[in-house]
């Protein structure tokens, strides 16, 4: 009996490592790492395929937009200011 609460202890807290990641404002079960963690802890046989098919993406697979100068075609490293290859003034979208 031990052994599957020890089992159900560590997906737990990798559900609650693996919710802080991502974006749960959306999710329809559970809005907090704490709740899945629970909700796994009680019941994993429910809670950790809900968990799996309703995660999302993590947060960290949103990258910035990879943005060139309109003028030569250079890689920028800065959203703001003027192109570092050909001095450009960079123009954004938000003040077009
Ligand atoms: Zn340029």
């Amino acid at each position: 009996m031990l052994i599957w609460i020890l089992l159900a202890l560590v997906v737990a807290a990798y559900v609650y490592e693996d919710a802080k990641k991502r974006d749960l404002s959306n999710n329809k079960w559970a809005k907090t790492p704490g709740n899945w963690a629970l909700g796994v802890f009680f019941l994993m046989i429910v809670f950790l395929p809900l968990y799996i098919m309703n995660r999302g993406p993590e947060k960290g697979d949103l990258r910035p937009v990879e943005r060139f100068c309109g003028n030569c075609g250079a890689r920028l490293t800065q959203v703001n200011g003027t192109c570092t290859v050909c001095g450009a003034k960079l123009i954004t979208s938000h003040n077009q």
